[in-house]
């Protein structure tokens, strides 16, 4: 279960990095990497990413730039998405949050971490208007 909400989490950032600037013409899928990649830091054409874990965009040019960009912050209305496409549910209310941390790639150092959904930092139950229960 853990493992098919990352999966979708890759699955959507490559398909998102597909459609971006950063995908190239001669950008292809190879083995285990996505080569070659625009470089967001100094669009050079010589960075690529893990086809299986596409968490970075890394430059290859390592005197001059080396940049590792992270994807989730050039695309972030994934993380948006996560949330609408992972809600809180009986059984895990603390789903969203699990998933942005799946993401994020912390799945392991979950084992035996309390933490609870991040709803009661948005004031969720106060200052909602709702004039008809007035
Ligand atoms: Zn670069």
């Amino acid at each position: 279960m853990a493992t098919k909400s990352q999966n979708d989490i890759i699955a959507s950032i490559k398909e998102r990095l597909r459609q971006s600037e950063y995908w190239t013409q001669k950008t292809k899928e190879k083995g285990t990497s996505i080569f070659p990649l625009v470089c967001p830091e100094c669009g050079s054409r010589e960075a690529w990413a893990y086809a299986n874990k596409p968490w970075a965009i890394n430059c290859n040019r390592l005197n001059e730039c080396g940049a590792r960009t992270k994807t989730l912050s050039l695309f972030p209305e994934i993380i948006q998405n996560i949330e609408k496409e992972n809600p809180p549910c009986k059984e895990d209310p603390n789903r969203p949050a699990t998933a942005y941390l799946q993401s994020r790639g912390l799945s392991e150092s979950l084992k035996g971490v309390h933490y609870e959904y991040w709803k009661n930092i948005r004031g969720t139950g106060k200052g909602r208007c709702s004039p008809c229960l007035n």
